[in-house]
């Protein structure tokens, strides 16, 4: 048998009797020559092309996209195109010869249909039409849906197959070629990774530039992930989720590489992709298994700024194995008298004598010890469980209150925290009302203390709630400020009656002249808009001389007391620091 199947002459298409122009109009797909400049004019198109167009002839469809290839391409997705095609072109090693690019992109057909396009086009430089380019094009489906018709945002607009934000395609899609496009890899013995991309703090990005400004931010993302990954199985899921199946041979470099083009792109405003990375083994080819372990590595690193993209191994596998416990457990955790109150006392920085304490929560757990917060509270909030540990901190609290009076005759205020999500999971105010009720408690003795990250979630649901718990005599704290985005500017929409702020923010300002100007400013500017300032995480007697300074009002931290458990903050702290 001839096995020399390449070989025009002799032993290919010849030996079939098939002419070059034959062999071009009976590819299985639309194959074309466009010039790379000026005009990018259309040299040359096979009688696949009009077909993909709804067009009868190669000169009607000539006519329809205007003789050039921009005019081929639906005019969304233009800019888009050029860029990643060029981007691509660019990033080709000098040794290779071959100048590739895969991009994929909308036509709008005869019928006004939009559809669905695959290129493969390669560079051929120096012809006698100048640069030129040869695209291999294939149709992938029908986009559903008349060019133009949808009122809805095009954020929430993913029809079957293509996400009309980005051009990239969605998650039927994407679901539905993976096993293909990991078999042939595998077949080819190269080791594939699953990866879930995630804009950190996107919230506060739509928050800001609002939803267009939000939109352009994807985009541009999903752009830069179309040139760092071309040729790979790409696509966005929802919101900021992109993901990635492609190989792992230099994964890191192509990670860090997307990442810092990313952070490029809106200057001065921190846009970070995370990636959680899920290493498929040979022969794995069904994915949502690998995509909730990227989308785990992925979330741990969420908010860390040191970390752009993790591996998943063995240790989240444990963390996820208590997250899983956490969900499970919570209602057994609650009504076994799991969950408790630990108190960080808060002093008043003139007098140094107890004015408030803050409720933080502890799961003690007869078989696992003592969780944190962190471990629960993120979990609880996106399991949407966490109104069931808040009822519980309240109950403590209201408790704790009524003992103290009773025991003691005094009663400090209690500051309760309450997570972004909660506001808008439950009817935080109602709830608070009907226990302190309850138990008998004023509102004077319990603050809400809001972390400033809400800020980004719905300013007007966080104005309301903050005006009715104002109604009913509560204050509210804005717990946090300075740990994310918001600006000064952000404090006069809002009607916090304290500024919690955290050391960490104020680091290394001792000794800094700069600093002490900025702290001394935000003091200033609190106590002008008629707030409240005190500083939490104080560690040293010189940061808090030093707040003492410039003026804080309050001061929390391990100076003073780490949280404790009820009895301990009655009996060793007060004596120590008595209530005011
Ligand atoms: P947060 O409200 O900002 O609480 C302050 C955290 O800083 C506490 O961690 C506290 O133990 C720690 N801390 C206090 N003083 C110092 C210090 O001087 N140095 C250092 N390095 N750390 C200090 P914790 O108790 O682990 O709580 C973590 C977060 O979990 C809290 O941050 C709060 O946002 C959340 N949280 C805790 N309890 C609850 C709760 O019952 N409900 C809700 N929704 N969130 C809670
Ligand atoms: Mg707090
Ligand atoms: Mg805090």
């Amino acid at each position: 048998m001839d096995t020399r199947a390449n070989q025009f002459e002799d032993g290919g298409l010849a030996a079939l009797g098939i002419e070059l122009a034959a062999f071009a109009n009976n590819l299985p797909g639309g194959f074309f020559v466009y010039e790379a400049h000026d005009d990018k004019r259309i040299l040359y198109a096979n009688e696949y092309m009009p077909r993909l167009f709804g067009c009868d002839t190669v000169d009607e469809f000539m006519e329809y996209v205007g003789g050039t290839f921009s005019g081929l391409v639906y005019h969304e997705d233009r800019q888009r195109v050029e860029d990643s095609v060029w981007a691509q072109i660019d990033s080709v090693p000098k040794d290779d010869a071959v100048l590739r690019d895969h991009v994929s992109y909308r036509i709008v057909d005869k019928s006004g249909a939009l559809r669905y396009l695959d290129e493969y086009g390669r560079l051929i430089r120096g012809t006698a039409r100048g640069d030129v380019f040869f695209v291999f094009v294939a149709s992938v489906f029908t986009y559903e849906g008349a060019v133009g018709g949808s009122t809805v945002p095009p954020h929430h607009a993913v029809s079957a197959g293509v996400d009309v934000l980005t051009g990239l395609p969605s998650m039927p899609y994407y679901h539905g070629h993976t096993s293909e496009f990991l078999s042939r890899a595998f077949a080819r013995g190269i080791p594939m990774v699953d990866v879930f991309f995630d804009v950190d703090h996107f919230r506060t990005i739509n928050f800001r530039l609002g939803y267009e400004g939000g939109d352009e931010v994807l985009q541009r993302v999903g752009n830069v992930l179309q040139e760092v990954f071309p040729g790979d199985l790409l696509s966005r899921f929802s919101d900021d989720h992109f993901v990635l199946v492609t190989r792992r041979q230099g994964l890191e470099e192509r990670l860090e590489l997307a990442h810092d083009r990313v952070a490029r792109i809106l200057p001065g405003m921190n846009v970070e992709l995370k990636a959680g990375v899920f290493e498929l083994s040979p022969g794995e080819t069904t994915i949502p298994f690998a995509h909730d372990r990227a989308k785990v590595a992925c979330n741990s690193i969420k908010g860390r700024y040191d970390r752009h993209y993790r591996f998943y191994d063995q240790s989240l596998s444990i963390e996820e194995e208590l997250r899983n416990y956490v969900v499970e457990n919570i209602e057994t955790a609650v009504a076994s008298g799991w969950i408790h109150n630990y108190y960080q006392p808060v002093v008043r920085a003139q007098t140094e004598r107890t004015c408030g304490v803050e409720a933080l929560s502890r799961w003690i757990d007869p078989d696992r010890g003592m969780l944190s917060p962190v471990e629960f509270i993120s979990v609880l909030e996106e399991s949407r469980l966490i109104h069931l540990l808040d009822q519980a901190v309240i109950d403590r609290a209201c408790e704790d209150l009524q003992r103290m009076r009773r025991e003691h005759g005094v009663a400090v205020p209690v500051s309760l925290n309450f997570a972004p999500t909660a506001l808008s999971l439950f009817d935080v105010p109602a709830m608070l009302d009907k226990k302190l009720r309850e138990h008998d408690i004023e509102p004077e003795l319990v603050h809400v203390e809001i972390t400033e990250s809400s800020l980004a979630e719905d300013p007007e649901l966080l104005r309301s709630v903050i005006a009715r718990l104002h109604r009913m005599g509560y204050k509210v704290w804005m717990d946090d400020f300075g740990s994310g985005y918001s600006s000064l500017n952000l404090l006069k929409d809002y009607d916090f009656d304290v500024l919690k702020v955290d050391m960490e923010f104020l680091r290394g300002m001792e000794g800094n002249d700069k600093s002490r100007t900025i702290v001394s400013a935000v003091t200033n500017l609190a106590h002008e808009l008629n707030m409240t300032t005190l500083v939490e995480g104080v560690e040293t007697r010189a940061q808090f001389e030093f707040l003492r300074s410039v003026g804080v009002d309050r001061a929390q931290g391990f100076l003073f007391s780490r949280p404790v458990p009820y009895d301990e903050l009655v009996n060793d702290f007060f004596r120590r620091y008595p209530p005011e």
